[in-house]
């Protein structure tokens, strides 16, 4: 018996409410199966045999959030919960998700289109396991594996492919040797597969306590050859698979990566390369701003100009970047430098282009723009103290 986490049971009366109509329903998917790994618990996600339209009418708060797969998205006591109706996935075009799902009662022929084992598994709402596929032995084994015949389920799917180098990943597993013989083998079908979705896969992959192993499995399937921008990079990526730190967060991940493939030098490609991958447009702002500082800091330690330029949390992500490509760090000399700057943003001068044309005696123009930034620039290196009069004397000299 399960001791359920505060989610489970949080979530135990939309269950029973489900029950109490005359319908089944479980827990299903990665809550179940990081519960039994002992891990936290993500999200918590729901299968039933009611069809969405009698799930509309058990519960008041709804939203349908992806109706016509099967799934509606419950409100209950300040949480939502993804409720998805038994389904399985007939019609498969061009190996993406299908087009067409079909709605079944039978909870076996839900979890049989799932992918891997591990993520088959249901539970109850007593706590006990449904696990038709040996999910719990190959949770106990560290395996990944296909829900049946591998290559028919990535044919079906071929995302599934990314799924599992992620998964092996994310969860430190192995993968089981037919179902990676399936991905070598059809490697090619991820072309058809959208970036955004193989992105999601990627980064999670990146993050993982067993990057090195996924990051391995990644290049010897040569999945790599189908994800932009990674086709000629081989020996790159062999090398950053080589890396043993952890990486915590994704502007980390992708500038880590981006220093590899630009052979370690500063990478003007970073953003054509972030764009073709459809990262957000403020993460590759991000990344770029890493990038940068990350060059300077390659060089010696940061100066205040790149510390003031791009702000604390990213010096610090490079920081970390430099611990794990060997070289010496320090947080606390970051911080204290950080700290230490005389301003943190224009307002802080204490003086503005008004008082600039007075003192001057000069129109407005492009000069006005241009003197701030010097007067900027002599704050942050020390040669200008921040005090009106003494910027005053500055400019008139
Ligand atoms: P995470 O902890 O990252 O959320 P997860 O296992 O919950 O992992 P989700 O993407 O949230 O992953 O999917 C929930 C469940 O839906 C999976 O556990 C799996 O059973 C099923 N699933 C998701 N995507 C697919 C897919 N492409 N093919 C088959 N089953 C899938
Ligand atoms: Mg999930």
């Amino acid at each position: 018996m399960i001791l359920f986490d505060p989610q489970f049971k949080q979530a135990l009366p939309i269950i029973d409410k489900i029950e109490e109509a005359g319908f089944e329903a479980y827990f299903v998917g990665g809550s179940v199966r990081d519960t039994l790994l002992k891990e936290t618990i993500n999200d918590v996600d729901i299968a039933t045999s009611a069809k969405p339209d009698e799930i509309k009418q058990i519960f008041q708060k709804t939203i349908d959030v992806g109706i016509e797969h099967g799934t509606v998205m419950v409100l209950w006591k300040d949480a939502t919960y993804e409720i998805t109706t038994f389904r399985t996935e007939s019609t498969y075009q061009d190996f993406r998700r299908p087009d067409n799902v079909e709605f079944v009662r039978s909870l076996k022929e839900d979890l049989k289109r799932r992918d891997f084992t591990i993520n088959a598994l249901a539970m109850n709402r007593d706590g006990q396991i449904i696990d038709y596929f040996e999910g719990q032995k190959d949770l106990e084994k560290k395996l990944i594996k296909a829900v049946g015949n591998p290559e028919e389920r990535f044919f079906e799917d071929a995302l599934r492919m990314m799924r599992g180098v992620r998964f092996v990943s994310q969860l430190n597993f192995e993968m089981d040797r037919e179902t990676e013989l399936a991905i070598q083998k059809n490697h090619p079908l991820l072309e058809k597969i959208a970036i955004e979705r193989i992105q999601v896969e990627f980064t999670k992959l990146l993050l993982g306590s067993g990057r090195k192993k996924g990051l391995e499995l990644f290049i010897r399937t040569n999945l790599f050859y189908y994800c932009p921008g990674l086709k000629d990079q081989k020996e790159a990526l062999e090398e950053f698979a080589k890396l043993e730190c952890t990486i915590d967060n994704r502007i980390v991940a992708w500038t880590v990566l981006i220093y590899y493939l630009s052979k370690h030098k500063p990478a003007s490609e970073a953003e054509p390369f972030l764009r073709a991958w459809k990262c957000s447009k403020k993460e590759i702002t991000q990344v770029k701003s890493a990038l940068f500082a990350l060059e300077q800091r390659l060089n010696g330690t940061f100066n205040s100009q790149v510390l003031y330029q791009v702000g604390l949390p990213i010096a610090l992500d490079v920081e970390k970047i430099m611990a794990c490509l060997g070289y010496s760090a320090s947080f606390e000399r970051v911080h204290s430098m950080y700290h230490g700057l005389p301003i943190y943003n224009k307002k802080e001068i204490k003086i503005n282009g008004n008082d600039l044309q007075e003192v001057l005696n000069r129109k407005p123009g492009k000069w006005l723009g241009n003197l701030m930034l010097e007067i900027e620039a002599a704050i942050l290196s020390g040669e200008l103290v921040n005090e009106k009069q003494a910027i005053i004397e500055w400019v008139t000299h």
